[in-house]
């Protein structure tokens, strides 16, 4: 079985395409996947939707640190709620980012238009919703691009899930993993690591123990350069992420760290049951 540790099933690109995907899915033998709010009044309902309509979706509801400017007065009472009617989600996608605050500017007119919120902003929404985790042992799906002085400026001084938290899609250096080991971090490998030019995050993923292993697509972000499963509404467009696509990244890992793909799934397996567990 295999498990996606990090994915926004919910976004509105999949849903002309989600019955399709959804059978593709269950044909590679999806066992869980952790799909991850962003916005209380944007897709929080969305992500309910495909809970209820599939047993292997884990529903995660978080701000992410790109919907940070335009969260609502009451989103503290919304959050709140939103996890305590729901005892099996957990909370993301949050974090800390500051790619968006100026590389990303730059590169894309959807981007510079994008109200973005500073960093000491989202640090403190961040903080705010890693101490309520911590506080009730739900595991957290944490964003973070370049901003790891800022993420260890947190951890400095907010507890932690007991359970655990994800790094997803981790972008940071080999060095650091042995100290977010210690604090319980799991870390996962995205379909957008697949890339060859992301020397430095693969290296990375050599260094990382078994144990803490996971894998995900981010879908419908993070394509890998060849798609074994192209998008199905325009299959030259290389940028959108069939969640099929799930299945390529074991596969890659599996070379990348020299074992066996069934060992992998076995392994990936037990660390996504260890981490959502309470
Ligand atoms: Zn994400």
């Amino acid at each position: 079985m295999l498990f996606d540790a990090h994915c926004h099933y919910q976004f509105e690109e999949l849903s002309p395409h989600w019955a399709q995907m959804a059978t593709e899915l269950e044909a590679i033998k999806i066992g869980g996947a952790i799909v991850n709010g962003t916005h209380p009044d944007e897709d929080w309902d969305a992500v309910d939707t495909l809970a209820a309509a599939h047993p292997w979706v884990i529903p995660s509801f978080g701000i992410h640190p790109w919907d940070v400017a335009t969260r609502p007065a009451d989103w503290q009472l919304k959050f709140i709620h939103r996890l305590e009617s729901h005892p099996r989600a957990l909370v993301g996608e949050i974090g800390l980012d500051r790619w968006i605050l100026e590389p990303a500017r730059a590169k894309a007119p959807a981007f510079a238009a994008l109200k973005t919120a500073s960093i000491e902003e989202q640090a403190e929404v961040f903080r705010w919703q890693l101490r309520w985790a911590a506080d009730h042992n739900r595991a957290a799906s944490i964003h973070v691009l370049r901003a790891w002085g800022p993420l260890w400026e947190v951890l400095k001084d907010t507890p932690v899930p007991k359970t655990g938290f994800l790094l997803h899609a981790y972008g940071g250096s080999p060095e650091m993993v042995p100290q977010f080991v210690e604090m319980g971090a799991y870390f996962s490998y995205s379909t957008g690591h697949i890339d060859p030019r992301k020397t430095r995050q693969r290296k990375s993923f050599q260094a990382i123990p078994l144990d803490r292993l996971l894998v995900e697509t981010d879908a419908p972000a993070m394509a890998p350069p060849h798609p074994r499963y192209p998008w199905p509404g325009d299959p030259n467009d290389w940028m959108t992420n069939h969640p099929a696509n799930l299945a390529q990244a074991y596969a890659d890992l599996a070379i990348l760290r020299g074992i066996d793909p069934t060992v992998l799934e076995e392994t990936v397996a037990k660390n996504f049951a260890r981490l959502v567990s309470r």
